[in-house]
């Protein structure tokens, strides 16, 4: 691979950094491969730790050799524009799965879930033992460290309603420390975190529930979802937070939205907030197609959509 310009960092570099680490590092990986949406340029480098030692050593490097990072799990609500990201991605979705019950009484328990346990079999592991908690979270894509900092959930619960405690790991110094819940300000679709930093694994409360009862609500959930979202095409969830008192689904649909295109991006058919990838979209058909749809929301209608999708990386040159 040719050397080429990252801000201040030179490719070669790069491997020299984060040559001999115990973790897998991927160098130019397209990062549309770990993303729902199926679009998105090349990561300089993609870490894939599969535990602790092996983060903290990644960490460690990438402090000392002044590399910028971004965190990504199941890249469920995140947007990778065409240029890719400079500097390391790490995702723990190859590693992290530890999911285990402990301080469990009759009527209570504490389930720990590693930050790269898939949602659903964290939402599956609780109500197969009969605990509710979680269950807001049936038909969630993604992993528990991205659904965390996204605070995801329905519309009146969340993640953050759950969580006892996060072990935490601050870039600026790397050592790992148990943050209580109080610490973390959980907000509509966002967790605030002291300060820069990431997830390995969450504490989640959970209470003794029916379990047939809790196995009907993932049903009855799981159909509605087919009904109301866009099923089998890539896409990202929903892409702006509801505006205050109102659904930005909704609004979408009213001004008659729904099925507007740019290149291979289309507001989905079937809800108005998702935009999906019809085949070959790029980030740049999406942003497009995302500016439209605020400016017309914003002249019609007099809401200012505010976007939920993380976007990272940057443009093509
Ligand atoms: C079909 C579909 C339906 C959806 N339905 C819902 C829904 O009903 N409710 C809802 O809330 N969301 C929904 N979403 C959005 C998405 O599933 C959630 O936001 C999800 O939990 C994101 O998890 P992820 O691991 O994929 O995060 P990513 O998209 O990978 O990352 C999201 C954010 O989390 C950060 N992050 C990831 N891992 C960590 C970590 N270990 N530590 C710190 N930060 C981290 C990233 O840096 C990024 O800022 C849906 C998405 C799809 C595709």
């Amino acid at each position: 691979m040719s050397a080429h310009l990252m801000g201040e960092i030179v490719a070669s570099d790069l491997k020299e950094i984060l040559g001999g680490l115990g973790c897998e590092v991927r160098f130019e990986e397209y990062l549309s491969a770990h993303t729902t949406f199926q679009v998105g340029g090349p990561a300089d480098a993609l870490a894939l730790p599969k535990d602790e030692g092996e983060l903290l050593e990644l960490l460690e490097r990438c402090r000392l050799g002044g590399l910028p990072v971004t965190v990504l799990g199941g890249g469920a609500n995140t947007l990778v524009r065409d240029g890719g990201v400079r500097g390391v991605v790490i995702s723990l979705a190859r590693g992290f799965r530890s999911l285990t019950l402990r301080e469990e009484t009759k009527d209570r328990a504490l389930m720990e879930a590693g930050a790269g346990v898939k949602i659903p079999a964290l939402v599956r592991f609780a109500v197969e033992g009969g605990w509710e908690g979680v269950e807001c979270l049936t038909g969630v894509p993604g992993t528990v460290g991205g659904a965390l900092a996204m605070n995801a959930g329905t519309a009146d619960r969340f993640i953050g309603d759950a969580v006892e405690s996060a072990r935490w790991i601050r870039f600026s110094e790397g050592g790992v420390e148990r943050l209580p819940s109080e610490d973390i300000r959980f907000g509509y679709r966002s967790a605030l975190f002291p300060e820069p930093g990431l997830v390995s694994s969450v504490v989640f409360r959970l209470a003794r529930g029916d379990k047939d009862q809790l196995r009907a609500f993932m049903q009855k959930d799981a159909r509605a979802r087919r009904e109301r979202q866009p099923w089998g095409l890539p896409c990202a969830g929903s892409i702006f937070r509801n505006p205050p008192g109102g659904r930005a689904g909704l609004i979408i649909e009213a001004l008659g939205l729904k099925g507007h295109r740019a290149g291979g991006a289309e507001v989905s058919r079937v809800h108005g907030n998702f935009i999906v990838n019809r085949g070959g979209a790029t980030a740049s058909d999406v942003i497009s197609l995302i500016d439209e749809v605020k400016r017309e929301v914003r002249r019609r209608n007099g809401a200012n959509l505010v976007l939920e999708l993380q976007v990272i990386g940057e443009d093509l040159p």
